[in-house]
């Protein structure tokens, strides 16, 4: 059955009875805030309050948490809660991962060493593209690389127009996706590759990460739409990224009966905080609710 959508431009809060059914996907995303023996100990925190959380919901499969700890804590991250907390079912996430494989590339993270330690890997965070020149060449080389290395990408997008027209930014974001999967493909990896290989879309407006000033959900959504009708592929994963709190957080979701389009979130001041990521991924739950 095809999903409804309501009659906007852009799309916008959905309906359909296959979307409530939907998995919503949180993703942690601690950057270099932390040593790795303090990711450790806010992975036990927040494993705790995610496992407690899920053993009291009926729909724990609803939901799949992540967490990107910095390249040095992915290790003991990984491990901690494979040992101790595996009824979380917590993951861990690359922050990153290079262009090059294996081989005499001095600090380099070679997507396939991430195999069996972080199934998940973000490629092209604007502070990726910013402090480190990454243009959509190189974004698109990172993609071929994890998708070769057997693990799911999570393309960050975002346009950097902190006033604009809907329509220019949906524009904006969707020359940029274009353009990550194209250098993709010349890097041997076809855009049929990506999505067999579950890529998800996160998108990360600049102008609202760490800000303190989040997208309204219409342009997120517009966004969300825009690119699913440019890919032609209405199941596209779609995460917001960008000054997200527990206390609007439940708003990304809209209501069990009548969600939004977006899938997920990537998270991260918040995330640093057991508290507030926890408050984030109780109102991802709510919303998988049976109605
Ligand atoms: C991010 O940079 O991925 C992010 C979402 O940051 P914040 O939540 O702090 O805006």
């Amino acid at each position: 059955m095809p999903r409804r959508r309501a009659a906007t431009p852009w799309g916008n809060l959905c309906d359909d009875s296959r979307m409530s059914s939907r998995q919503i996907t949180i993703i942690a995303n601690w950057k270099a805030n932390l040593p790795p023996s303090n990711e450790v100990a806010l992975a036990k925190e927040i494993a705790e309050g995610v496992g407690s959380t899920l053993r009291a919901a009926d729909n724990p499969e609803r939901l799949r948490v992540l967490l990107a700890p910095s390249t040095l804590g992915l290790v003991s991250v990984a491990s901690l809660l494979r040992r101790e907390y595996p009824q979380a079912g917590i993951e861990v996430a690359a922050q990153d991962s290079s262009l090059t494989g294996s081989g005499a590339f001095t600090g380099e993270i070679p997507a396939d060493h991430l195999v069996g330690i972080a199934p998940v890997v973000i490629v092209g965070h604007s502070e990726r593209r910013r402090n480190h020149g990454e243009s959509d060449a190189i974004v698109g080389g990172k993609l071929a690389r994890v998708v070769a290395a057997g693990l799911t990408p999570v393309l960050c997008v975002g346009d950097d127009l902190p006033v604009a027209e809907i329509g220019a930014r949906v524009a904006y974001v969707q020359a940029q996706c274009a353009a990550a999967l194209t250098a993709a493909e010349r890097a041997g990896c076809s855009t049929a590759q990506l999505f067999a290989a579950g890529i998800v879309i996160a998108y990360e407006p600049v102008w609202a990460i760490g800000t303190g000033n989040p997208a309204s959900v219409e342009i997120a959504e517009a966004i969300a739409h825009g690119l699913r009708s440019a890919l032609q592929r209405d199941e596209l994963p779609f995460l917001y990224g960008g000054s997200v709190d527990a206390a609007s957080a439940a708003a990304w979701f809209g209501a069990p009966t009548r969600r939004t389009s977006i899938d997920g979130l990537l998270v991260g001041s918040a995330s640093l905080h057991a508290d507030r990521f926890v408050a984030i991924v109780r109102a991802a739950l709510a919303v998988t609710r049976p109605a």
